[in-house]
């Protein structure tokens, strides 16, 4: 690991005050419970000028009711998400996967925000400045090729983020707020399918909540393979949220997280209105296989990660079905 760079630290108190020095001083970044940025700081991923902590706004660790829906300030922990009584109540699926972020100090620190906005992730990137330099870099970061699709001229790290997709198939809405004022957008329009640049966030712009819309009867859950139970980020990850009338479906949302540069939604229009069964089964498991783009970005095999996401996404919709 290096030594973290040298770089100006503020702790604004009121969300207008961090827009404003984001606008005032190049090269910052915002930071929270620094669980992601900093372990890349200390492998040289990043020299910024500065860094803006999030952590002193109160405004950022509010939830409350709003009508309906639940609004959840980006700075609110996951150790908290997972334990609040309204999550587990109403949003028990956001409460899984939260739980399944990282190992419990993690939790403790890492931040709904920073959860979202966490870079992607790629073998040849997450590496000490030496093993980079010594790989010549790579496009991402300092170098002018990629490794893992070396004809490429853009990024192929994977999102591992485990929360975004449960947001995803739960109609949330982001709410960011910038130099020009604050916008509403569907969690799903929030990423952009590109490793280096996966944030719909315009320079200067702060994710400042999410909202989630009234339960409405959805059943969701949420899956994940990784290597160490205890600890890891996602090889693939499977959010669902379904809605069953008598014997057919009659809603299903499935969105999937570290198989692309972004978490996605797989479609499933086709699928409204039939039987939970083995061919409805292998239709789901065919979008599946057309949305995920799995390469070699992580330790474990693509082929593996592939069948995971199917095989998980249809075991959960098993449970979910007779619940
Ligand atoms: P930070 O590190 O503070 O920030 C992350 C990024 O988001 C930075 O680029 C920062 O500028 C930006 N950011 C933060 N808040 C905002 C905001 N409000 N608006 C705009 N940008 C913002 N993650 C998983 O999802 N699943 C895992 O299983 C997992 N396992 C991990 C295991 C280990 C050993 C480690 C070190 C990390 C792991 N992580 C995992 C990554 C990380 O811990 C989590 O994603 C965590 O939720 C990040 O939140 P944070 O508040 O610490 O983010
Ligand atoms: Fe670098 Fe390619 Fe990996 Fe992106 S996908 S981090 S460009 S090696």
């Amino acid at each position: 690991m290096n030594l973290l760079p040298d770089f100006r630290f503020h702790r604004p108190a009121s969300l207008e005050e961090a827009v404003r020095l984001k606008a005032a001083t190049a090269g910052t970044r915002f930071v929270a419970g620094g669980t992601d940025l900093l372990v890349n700081l200390r492998r040289g991923l990043g020299e910024p000028s500065g860094l803006i902590d999030l952590t002193a706004i109160t405004e950022l660790s509010a939830v409350r009711r709003d009508g309906g829906s639940l609004w959840l300030g980006a700075g609110v922990t996951l150790a908290d998400l997972a334990r609040h009584p309204e999550i587990l109540s109403d949003y028990p699926a956001l409460a899984e996967a939260a739980l399944a972020v990282a190992g419990p100090t993690h939790r403790a620190a890492a931040t709904l925000g920073g959860n979202l906005c966490q870079d992607t992730r790629c073998i040849f990137f997450n590496q000490s400045e030496w093993w980079r330099e010594a790989n010549g870099y790579c496009l991402k970061h300092r170098g002018d090729k990629c490794h893992v699709v070396p004809k490429s001229d853009r990024c192929y790290a994977t999102y591992h983020g485990d929360i975004a997709p449960v947001l995803m198939v739960l109609n949330a809405l982001a709410v960011v707020a910038g130099p020009d004022g604050v916008r509403h957008i569907e969690m799903t329009a929030f990423f952009n399918e590109d490793g280096s640049a996966h944030l719909n966030l315009a320079a200067g712009e702060v994710l400042a909540a999410v909202v989630l819309p009234a339960p409405g009867g959805w059943h969701a859950g949420y899956a994940k393979a990784r290597v160490r139970d205890a600890i890891d980020f996602p090889l693939a990850g499977v959010a669902v949220a379904l809605k069953r009338h008598g014997g057919v479906i009659g809603a299903l949302n499935v969105a999937i997280t570290g198989t692309n540069s972004a978490p996605l939604a797989v479609s499933t229009g086709d699928l409204i209105g039939r039987p939970w069964d083995g061919d409805t089964a292998a239709a789901l498991a065919k979008s599946l296989r057309a949305k995920a783009n799995v390469l070699r970005t992580t330790v474990m095999g693509s082929v593996y990660r592939r069948r995971a996401m199917q095989a998980m996404t249809r075991r959960l919709i098993d449970t979910l079905w007779d619940r």
